[in-house]
This record gives C-alpha cells, sequence and structure tokens, in this order.
C-alpha cells in the first residue's frame, strides 16, 4: 500500500491542472490514477486520415478566461494556437442558419419569418407568465413552440435524452439569451443581436488536436501519473481507493475527477447519500470520421432532424489546418441507425455528459459537503457532475489548488 499526500483520481484537464499546480508550488507528493494508457479525458486526440480528431468531440478553447488561457500557454505557447471566430449554424429541414437561431430567423424564407415571430410573440416569457420548472415546458416559454418543435425539442432529445422532462432548467442560463425586441431587430437590420453563444472566439492548436496541451501537461508531471489504473472502490473513513488491478492507495487529501456513478463501491457513505448518487445520471456519445470536405464556411453545425443519427459535424477542415473531412457526434443509443458497414472511424465516450436531472443539484451538494469533511474533494465535470467546458474545469482546479495548498 502506498500514502501519499494528495492522490488525484483521473488524469483529464481537471486532475492534470490540479497536479501541475501542486508541482509549481514545489509539491512533490501527489500521485494521479488514470484509467487509460494517456491524459486528455475527453479532451484527447488521435490522428485519422492524416490530421487531428478529437475523441470525445470538438473541442475547442474558449478566450473568455485569460488566465485560463495564460496558464495552458504556459505547455503550449500562444504561437502554437490559431484564434478564430465562431461560425456555427443549424441545419432546420435543410433550410441552414445560424446560430442562435432567434438572432438569425431573418435567414429563413419571409413566410418561415412571420411564422417563427408569430410564435415568439406568443411565447409564455414574452405574455408575462410564470417561468415553468420542466426543460420542455420551458423550452416552449422562452422560444415558442415553432422554435421549440423545429429545433430545441428535437435537437435536444437527439443529444441528451429521449424524455427531455427528467432534465431541470437550472442550468439554461448557458444558452444564449436574445429578447423578442433583439430578435425583431435582427429581422430588420439582417444582423444578429442579443447575447451571443459561448466561443464567440476561440483557440484551436495550429498543427495539432485539442489533446497537444494535456499530452503535455501530463509530461510535466510524468513520473507521478499512474496509467492503466482504474479505480474501482473508494472508502471515505480511510481516504484509501482501490483498483480493478488490486492495488490500494491512501492519502491525507483525494481529488476525484472522475464519474461518482463508476464506483463500484463507496464505504463511509449513509445509505440515504449513497442511493442519491446513483439517481446521477451521463450519457454517451460516439464521435464517427467522414473523410468527404462539406461546403461550408462553418465550424459545426447543429443537426436537429430526428431522421439523421447525429446531432452535430464538426467540419475539420475549417478549423483544423490542412486537413480534410468532417466527423459527426452521435448519442450512443442512436448509433443504431447508422448503416452496421460504417463503423471504420469511430470512438465511444461511455461518459460525455453528466446531465442536469431534477435533483442533481441537491445531490451534489450534499454529496460534496460530505466527502470533504472527509478530505475528498470533486472536481471537474465528473467530480462535480456539471456540464463545465474544459476552460471552466481548469480556473476550477486552479482554485482548489490554490485553496488546498
Ligand atoms: C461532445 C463534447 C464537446 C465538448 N466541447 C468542448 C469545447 O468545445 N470546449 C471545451 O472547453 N470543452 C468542451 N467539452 C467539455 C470538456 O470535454 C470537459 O470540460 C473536460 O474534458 C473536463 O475535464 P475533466 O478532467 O473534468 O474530465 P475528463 O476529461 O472526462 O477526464 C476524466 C479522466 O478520468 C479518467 N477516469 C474515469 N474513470 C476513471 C477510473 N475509474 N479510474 C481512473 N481514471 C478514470 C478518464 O479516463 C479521464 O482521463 C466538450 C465535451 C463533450 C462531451
Amino acid at each position: 500500500m502506498s500514502r501519499i499526500k494528495y492522490l488525484i483520481l483521473g488524469a483529464g484537464p481537471a486532475g492534470l491542472t490540479f497536479a501541475n499546480m501542486l508541482k509549481a508550488r514545489g509539491e512533490s507528493s501527489f500521485l494521479v490514477l488514470e484509467q487509460e494508457k494517456e491524459a486528455g479525458g475527453l479532451c484527447r486526440s488521435c490522428l485519422v486520415d492524416g490530421s487531428p480528431f478529437d475523441l470525445g468531440g470538438g473541442h475547442f478553447l474558449d478566450v473568455v478566461r485569460p488566465r485560463v488561457n495564460d496558464f495552458l500557454f504556459q505547455f503550449m505557447p500562444r504561437e502554437e494556437w490559431k484564434l478564430f471566430t465562431r461560425d456555427s449554424r443549424i441545419d432546420v429541414k435543410g433550410a441552414v442558419v445560424g446560430h442562435p437561431i432567434e438572432a438569425n430567423i431573418w435567414q429563413f424564407g419571409l413566410e418561415e419569418q412571420v411564422a417563427y415571430l408569430a410564435s415568439i410573440a406568443r411565447a409564455g416569457c414574452n405574455q408575462g407568465k410564470e417561468k415553468p420548472e420542466r426543460f420542455v415546458d420551458w423550452i416552449l416559454w422562452k422560444l415558442g413552440d415553432k422554435i421549440a418543435e423545429d429545433y430545441m425539442l428535437p435537437y435536444n432529445r437527439k443529444m441528451f435524452a429521449d424524455d427531455l422532462n427528467t432534465l431541470g432548467t437550472y442550468w439554461l442560463e448557458k444558452l444564449p439569451n436574445v429578447s423578442f425586441e433583439e430578435t425583431l431587430r435582427a429581422c430588420l437590420t439582417h444582423k444578429p443581436y442579443g447575447t451571443q453563444p459561448g466561443h464567440a472566439q476561440f483557440y484551436y492548436p495550429v498543427n495539432y488536436g485539442y489533446g497537444e496541451v494535456w499530452l503535455r501537461m501530463a509530461k510535466e508531471i510524468e513520473p507521478r501519473v499512474r496509467y492503466g489504473a482504474c479505480v474501482a472502490e473508494m472508502d471515505c473513513n480511510h481516504r484509501s481507493v482501490r483498483t480493478k488491478e488490486g492495488e490500494q492507495f491512501t492519502a491525507e487529501k483525494i481529488i476525484t475527477t472522475i464519474p461518482w456513478t463508476c464506483f463500484q463501491k463507496i464505504q463511509g457513505l449513509p445509505d440515504s447519500l449513497a442511493g442519491k448518487v446513483k439517481e446521477l445520471k451521463t450519457s454517451a456519445i460516439e464521435t464517427r470520421y467522414v473523410p468527404e470536405d462539406l461546403d461550408t464556411p462553418a465550424q459545426w453545425i447543429y443537426c436537429p432532424d430526428p431522421e439523421t443519427p447525429y446531432h452535430r459535424i464538426l467540419v475539420r477542415h475549417n478549423f483544423c489546418q490542412g486537413s480534410r473531412g468532417y466527423w459527426v457526434e452521435t448519442r450512443l443509443e442512436r448509433t443504431e441507425m447508422f448503416p452496421s458497414e460504417d463503423r471504420k472511424e469511430c470512438y465511444v465516450n461511455l461518459y460525455a455528459y453528466p446531465l442536469n436531472t431534477l435533483h442533481k443539484p441537491q445531490i451534489m451538494k450534499e454529496l460534496l459537503e460530505f466527502v470533504r469533511k472527509k478530505g475528498i474533494y470533486g472536481l471537474g465535470r465528473w467530480g462535480e457532475h456539471s456540464h463545465y467546458n474544459s476552460d471552466v474545469v481548469v480556473e476550477r482546479a486552479m482554485d482548489l489548488a490554490g485553496t488546498l495548498t
């Protein structure tokens, strides 16, 4: 049995940032356990058809957190990244319009514009109706029935879950906010108004996939990352974990960035809390390469059509220098819709989205408070079971390292 000061579960962006912060502070008593053969988690890349392919889906580094950008540039200098202005589109029944749809209705034909505007005018939020608590009701209330039926409901069903009413609405401030007045203004002036979505500007590596920066971070702490170590059990009272391979590790503090639902056993949790952890939901996605170029300037396209299996196309040749082709993201359950012979270059991410189910905030609050008292800290997309992007995860890891060391 090994005993260390900090045991970090998972070598994705959260674990790697935390570990590198420790190293920067002169701390050497730490170990990272990672189940895969390489670091990077959902942000890993590999080479497909001569160019990078991001295994976990399209990954772009938002510019909105300069502190995070500067931290990452220590490992992969700014000159190795290219800055892009976001061009993302939605394929609504064959009409490809800018995202967000409510700021780009002017790109539809006249009759469609009138139908969308009339529907938004009737939406609950524009009629002074109270904000509903369930996802489907919220979409109708916020955007009206036409945007709901043509885009938001089918798209979100494809991406997250068939039954959207299992999801809450507390996370929807992540979505762009465009008022009815701004929609009208956009239609009259033919340019988008309102709050733009995240990644309005973003970085992507010039010569690599998004995975490169995390590989470089892992290299900095190389002797302290144990690959092929799949954590199966945790004992909260003794701050120890056991891997599937049978090794046991004990630490003064455990930083866990792996999904709470992947533990076969968590000892020391009260039964009621252990039951609630089982209620946490996740979704899996497959990424699949298609070796054809698309005639579009967009970097990615949302696909709400229920008849196509995938929900998003990543147009690689528009952000990855010298590449061709595109890849698609599909919720695992929907991959059966692809022809069976079409499985050449694809990758399954069993843990892709932590689902924002109705009771998740209370469950996570109770869980994280309980384990923190034992010296165990949930961090990142899975440790906090939150729909965080990598820049947010890095920032949270930097902050946690600052408070714990
Ligand atoms: C389709 C998609 C698109 C996205 N697009 C973007 C984007 O454009 N920009 C952006 O910034 N973010 C994006 N994200 C989010 C980004 O992937 C996450 O924010 C980031 O990967 C979270 O880092 P993490 O370390 O918390 O988790 P992860 O990256 O999931 O890392 C967790 C690590 O733990 C390891 N692990 C899991 N279980 C075990 C176990 N039992 N034992 C040992 N190790 C284990 C995993 O192998 C992994 O290495 C996207 C995510 C998805 C799914």
